[in-house]
């Protein structure tokens, strides 16, 4: 995957701003990552694209600088956007626009048999797989401001990817929605490593993603682990990179063992493969990056 760097220099009456944008093209389902420099005369206040609004956070590893994820959801049209801005310059305030251009990503489609009691619900597989689906909505949608992350991302295990993010999928002959993950091939009782620190916020069993375990690494970003056999963390545990979190498994909606790793950006499901290429190659590097 390539990314440009898209430099925009602001030329206000007072000082320049410098923004960075990773890409002014984004897919559907991607994200994209905008830096800010700090500057003592500059407060940032927030970017907005529509009534959408964005927090600018501290970037984890530079003191210099600060950022904002952009999450293109996965149904989002392709489009020319407009994120505007906001920031307080030697006390007044002022608004910038930047522009981007939303691509349609092209997702294949693909087919799966699956039991069709995990297709058409009965009616307390309804209300419970509701209440499992606003249990983590509302996680994805709280914002810790502080970042819990202090270096890269790593992979979840190293196995072969077997379905990769975006597939629009039929099941049974019925088409519901896409595949919101990466999978990767593993047998029953793989270890699973949580991707970077963070905090547990869900360890439970569930519906369509059987033993979960989510969790919070700050600013938006949470990592999700379907399908498991075993937990070994239990909510509310703090944890470091690599740390074994649990099992993979064959449990809640599947066609066989695998794990099933997704992320979250801002309540909005994106490419997981994608985010942590971004922040690898983009964010979470010490030194300033110049063109
Ligand atoms: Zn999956």
């Amino acid at each position: 995957m390539r990314f440009f760097l898209v430099s925009i220099f602001f030329i206000s009456t007072l000082a320049a701003l410098n923004v960075n944008i990773s890409d002014s093209t984004i897919l559907n389902g991607k994200t994209a990552l905008i830096e800010l420099e700090k500057d003592e005369n500059i407060q940032y206040n927030e970017i907005s694209i529509g009534k959408k609004k964005y927090k600018i956070f501290n970037n984890p590893v530079n003191d210099k600088k600060m950022y904002v994820l952009i999450p293109i959801g996965y149904y989002e049209k392709p489009r020319n956007v407009q994120a505007k801005l906001t920031y307080k310059e030697k006390n007044s305030d002022v608004s910038k626009t930047l522009f981007f251009h939303i691509k349609d990503a092209k997702y294949q489609k693909e087919t799966i048999k699956v039991s069709n009691s995990k297709v058409n619900l009965n009616k307390k597989d309804l209300k419970r797989s509701a209440k499992e689906n606003k249990e983590a909505t509302d996680i994805y949608n709280s914002v810790t401001d502080k970042s819990y992350i202090s270096s890269s991302f790593i992979l979840p295990m190293e196995s072969e990817i077997t379905s990769s993010f975006g597939k629009a999928r039929v099941y049974n002959e019925t088409l519901k929605g896409y595949h919101s993950g990466t999978d990767f091939r593993a047998d029953v009782g793989t270890p699973i490593k949580s991707c970077n620190d963070g905090v547990v916020v869900l360890a439970k069993d569930r519906f369509y993603s059987g033993g979960s375990v989510i969790i919070d690494h700050g600013q938006g970003i949470y990592t999700c682990y379907f399908h498991m056999s075993e937990f070994s963390v239990k909510k509310n545990q703090k944890i470091k990179k690599a740390q074994i979190i649990g099992l993979s498994g064959k449990s809640g909606r599947v066609t066989g063992p695998h794990l099933h790793f997704s992320a979250k950006v801002s309540g909005v499901q994106v490419d997981p493969m994608q985010l942590i290429l971004l922040m690898n190659e983009k964010l979470l590097i010490k030194q300033n990056y110049k063109e």
